[in-house]
């Protein structure tokens, strides 16, 4: 072990959206940083998170579009998939978007260094690469994300039993494929996998898809999503997955669990993480009318001779259906037990750092951004704290403090919600005015070949200010963010609807929303 000459002032560890974008501005802000990072620059978000996954879908979206080619009329021959190919192609997208953060480490002074770093003391880190190193600084900020959870009887082989990390690995399309998990990461695969040809089935314990989402605008998502041939079942506790001779999973309706009240600080990532481990969730009541299974090919009963040993059991609501994988989708956890936080005296809980509204953890000379906290798992969270930390240790006075957070669900359609649902502002007891706007009212997206889907604006009853808004439909990713504006700064309904729109767009949906709070659109009859 070798005491390292490097005397930086801040050492981020982690090289994922939270980490790169927080050493970049801390240098650009006249900080010496060096960076730890263990694997390619980047982190999940553009090695197998956001970049990958969406470079996958635009592909999958194009087999469809070709075969919707048909209505206007346009014929292709039906596509021939090389996966390798398609694969390949991703990769270098990733690869090159690793390449600029690099570069852009170089180009700002950023030191990178590459091993895998762990606190021996309050202001001591080792890092363990080709050899080990001792560093020390005057600040550190951890930046570690978060992996996939692990169910027992679930762990991924990367054969029968896959992740997402081995989903973007694969050198064959499944021809039936099992999603666990009806969150984000499930149903983005199960578009893509569908697309490209999969007979996909959705299972979830909770009630509907996407828990925590406004339930109207889940259920228009799911009757969507199901349209295109997706199965789900929902409300089911799956109890096994069975690797061998034949992959299948085994499941009973009727868990007994309730969407849990939406909050305002967790991602739909975060909450499958709690949906799926927490055992309170456990099924009491294996009866629930809620599940109205669709046996597709699939699906096989009790009945079916089987090697299955929970197919002799006697309980009429057990079923399992045959698959060629399962992918689990169930969540994911912080990444800090390797991180010897208790040399540090860093404190977390469930294993997500705690830290105060700076960032700072309980050792004053220790932040914690991104993933690795508490709060929605989502890349655009990560790097807006790690400009807002940067700009905190450096002591710029420019202070960032956001109360509005997008998600959006790359589904097809998208779903993109940022502030408060209706439910969650009827929760908090406020008087709320909802406007609801068809997709049909825009001519825009009735030239994109998607009639279907809705806008919903949440507005205070008494001061007209936009609490909230949620868009299913095309390009729902893209509009959230004028959203994301007015609920950052408080803009009213009135100040959405002054505002020129261009025309067509799918930006006109906001318009029409905004002026529907006033019971003036022009486009949808106001109620
Ligand atoms: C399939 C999938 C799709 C997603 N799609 C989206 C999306 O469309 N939009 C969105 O906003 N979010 C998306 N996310 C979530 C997003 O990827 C994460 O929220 C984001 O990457 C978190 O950034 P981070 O910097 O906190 O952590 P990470 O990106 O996880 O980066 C942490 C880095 O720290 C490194 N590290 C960990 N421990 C150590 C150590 N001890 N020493 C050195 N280095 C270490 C890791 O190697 C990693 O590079 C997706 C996630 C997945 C899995």
């Amino acid at each position: 072990m070798s005491t390292s000459d490097k005397s930086p002032d801040v050492i981020v560890i982690g090289a994922g959206p939270a980490g790169y974008v927080c050493a970049i501005r801390l240098a650009q802000l006249g900080k010496k940083v060096l960076v730890v990072e263990r694997e390619r620059v980047g982190g999940v978000c553009l090695n197998w998170g956001c970049i990958p996954v969406k470079a996958l879908l635009h592909a999958a979206q194009t087999v469809r579009d070709a075969a919707e080619g048909k209505r206007m009329g346009l014929l292709f021959q039906n596509p021939e998939i090389d996966l390798v190919a398609l694969y390949g192609w991703k990769a270098r997208i990733v690869d090159r978007l690793v390449r600029g953060i690099e570069y852009l480490f170089k180009a700002n002074g950023v030191e990178v260094m590459t091993g895998s770093a762990r606190f021996v003391g309050p202001e001591q880190l080792a890092v363990t690469g080709e050899q080990e190193e001792m560093l020390a600084a005057q600040q550190f900020v951890i930046a570690t994300g978060s992996k996939p959870v692990v169910l027992p009887g679930m762990e991924p082989d990367g054969h029968a039993v896959i992740d997402s990390n081995h989903a973007l690995k694969l050198v064959e399309l499944p021809r039936r494929l099992a999603i666990i998990g009806a969150g984000v990461i499930g149903l983005e695969f199960a578009t893509l996998f569908s697309r490209l040809g999969a007979k996909v089935t959705v299972l979830e314990l909770e009630k509907q898809i996407l828990p925590g989402t406004d339930p109207e605008l889940a259920a228009l998502l799911q009757r969507l999503m199901q349209r295109e041939g997706i199965s789900f079942e929902l409300g089911v506790k799956v109890s096994e997955i069975v690797r061998a001779p034949a992959v299948a999973v085994r499941y009973r309706p009727g868990a007994d669990v309730t969407t849990k009240t939406p909050s305002a600080d967790l991602g739909v990532n975060h909450r499958d993480t709690e949906s799926q481990t927490n055992p309170k969730s456990e099924i009491q009541n294996p009866k629930s009318s809620v599940l109205t299974p669709d046996p597709g090919p699939y699906h096989q009963d009790t009945k079916t001779p089987s090697t299955d040993p929970g197919a002799q059991t006697p309980d009429p609501d057990f079923r399992s259906i045959e698959v060629d994988k399962v992918l689990v989708a169930v969540g994911r956890r912080p990444m800090s037990d390797e991180l010897g936080l208790e040399w540090a005296g860093v404190k977390a809980e469930r294993g997500f750092i705690r830290v105060d509204s700076g960032y700072r953890t309980s050792n004053e000379r220790v932040f914690a951004i991104g993933d690795v906290t508490s709060g929605p798992l989502l890349a655009h969270r990560a790097m807006a704290e790690g400009i807002a930390l940067a700009e905190n240790i450096a002591g710029s006075g420019r202070k960032w403090k956001f109360k509005a957070m997008p998600s959006c669900v790359y589904t097809d359609p998208e779903l993109a919600t940022v502030g408060l649902s209706e439910p969650e502002a009827k929760a908090q007891g406020r008087a709320v005015k909802v406007a609801r706007v068809p997709l049909s009212a825009v001519g825009r997206s009735l030239t994109l070949g998607r009639g279907e889907g809705l806008c919903k604006l949440i507005c205070d009853a008494e001061s007209d200010k936009v609490l909230g808004c949620a868009v299913v439909g095309p390009q729902a990713d893209s509009l959230i963010a004028e959203a994301a504006v007015a609920v950052e700064l408080g803009l009213t309904a009135e100040d959405l609807g002054r505002a020129v729109h261009p025309h067509p767009t799918m930006s006109e949906l906001l318009f029409e929303a905004a002026e529907a709070i006033h019971g003036r659109a022009i486009h949808v009859a106001n109620g």
